[in-house]
């Protein structure tokens, strides 16, 4: 197992060993099962609900534990450092940060107190549509006003958990971009319950993918939505969701560096086991260099989370780190399970050492929820001031 390091501070709450202790419970076969059957862990998901570790960032006035984003991070890493697959549940961690930052005092009273408990599922996020990709500010999903109501039409891709979320944030049009001064003006942000939408004009249909995500495409069909239930000002909802985009950024950075470690603790342990020509093949270079490299690559990265993550509690500008954190962590952990495979030799394909599932789960975090390239072109826009590309 590796050693942790001297700035774990969340250690000195025993958070990470808490869950650790959590995850003994999951283990690889738990995970594989579901895997075969594209299914939702949901035992998983309650367990880390009832042990309070999902409302790590709700304030405690609304029944979370009010902890830092540092805290949080250490969660999703040590979540995903045993193995276990924390997307299931990580959005009810950061997607309330919206209804948090910029609800009125009414909708934190009704949402906060049954997302800190778990009783209220608000895992689904609603931006990416089929036309729009990343370009955020053509979506076309619309909401128009009608007397105390919204009505919305349009279609979403990607919404992950929508099936098994009681409600969703989603990002819709309130004016046409050809009406707007700035582009992303006129989108606003919408919390829709979509128990009562199901069945009335809100339909969902998942996407099979390499990995168990369960991701979907929702269709919205002229739901209805009352118009309380809009987040902060109509047209300002893109600043409130970019507000949200640097902790979930620094969140999935941190379950990266749990990827990263897992599968360095794989690799070395079996590395020293596998005996092949009379001696263990972590013994060659050739093994061993790379898995020392993947080492040095994750720890180089866990550093700029941790410097992310530092930066967003104590309320500082902390853009750049946070895509930057991505980034790094998202390669790191894309190097560190292509070395494990690599290690593994043959037995890196095979179900029953979890090293496949976990090479094709973290492969994602290159590509969402924000891909390199958008990085590097945020770097060199807003840091190095570059013209924009795009
Ligand atoms: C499993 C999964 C779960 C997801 N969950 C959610 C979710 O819950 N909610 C949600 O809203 N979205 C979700 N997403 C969507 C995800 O955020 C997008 O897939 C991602 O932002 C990339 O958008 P895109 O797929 O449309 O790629 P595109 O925008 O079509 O881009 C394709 C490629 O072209 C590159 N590219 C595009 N424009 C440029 C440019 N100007 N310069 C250089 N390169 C460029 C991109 O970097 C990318 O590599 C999920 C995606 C996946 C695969």
């Amino acid at each position: 197992m590796l050693p942790n390091h001297p700035d774990e501070t969340a250690d000195s709450l025993g958070i990470r060993e808490a869950v650790r202790k959590l995850c003994e419970g999951f283990p690889g076969a738990y995970w594989r099962e579901l895997d075969r059957r594209s299914a939702y862990p949901t035992e998983f998901v309650k367990a880390l609900s009832d042990a309070g570790f999902l409302a790590a960032l709700v304030p405690t006035e609304y029944g979370g534990s009010g902890l830092s984003l540092e805290f949080a991070a250490a969660i999703l890493e040590e979540v995903q450092r045993a193995g276990c697959n924390g997307a299931a549940g990580h959005a009810q961690m950061y997607t309330m940060g919206t209804v948090l930052r910029h609800g009125s005092d009414e909708q934190k009273r009704r949402y906060l107190p049954g997302i800190a408990s778990g009783a209220l599922r608000l895992q689904a996020f609603g931006v990416t549509e089929p036309t729009s990709g990343t370009d955020t500010s053509s979506i076309k999903t619309f909401a128009r006003r009608d007397g105390d109501h919204y009505v919305i039409s349009g279609h979403k891709v990607w919404t992950s958990r929508a099936e098994h979320s009681d409600l969703m944030l989603l990002l819709a049009r309130t004016t046409l971009k050809s009406e707007v001064q700035k582009h992303t003006d006129g989108l606003s942000v919408f919390i829709v319950d979509m128990r009562e939408a199901k069945g009335n004009g809100l339909s969902i249909q998942p996407i099979r993918t390499m990995m168990n995500h369960g991701t979907t495409e929702v269709f919205f069909d002229k739901v209805r939505v009352p118009a309380e239930n809009l987040i902060g000002e109509e047209g300002k909802g893109f600043r409130y969701i970019l507000s949200g985009m640097n902790a979930e950024r620094i969140l999935i950075a941190a379950e990266c560096i749990g990827d990263a470690k897992w599968f360095i603790d794989r690799m070395t342990g079996y590395a020293n086991e596998r005996v092949v020509f009379g001696r263990p093949i972590g013994q060659n270079q050739g093994i061993q260099f790379p898995i020392a490299q993947a080492y040095v690559q994750m720890r180089a990265a866990e550093l700029m989370v941790r410097q992310a993550a530092r930066l967003f509690a104590a309320g500082r500008p902390c853009g750049a780190e946070a895509n930057m954190a991505k980034m790094l962590a998202a390669d790191a952990s894309w190097a560190a399970a292509d070395t494990c495979v690599q290690t593994y030799g043959g037995f890196g394909f095979a179900e029953e050492y979890d090293v496949e599932r976990k090479f094709r789960e973290t492969r994602l975090y290159r590509v969402a929820p924000i891909s390199t390239n958008l990085i590097l072109a945020y770097v060199a826009e807003h840091v190095l001031g570059l013209p924009r590309s795009y």
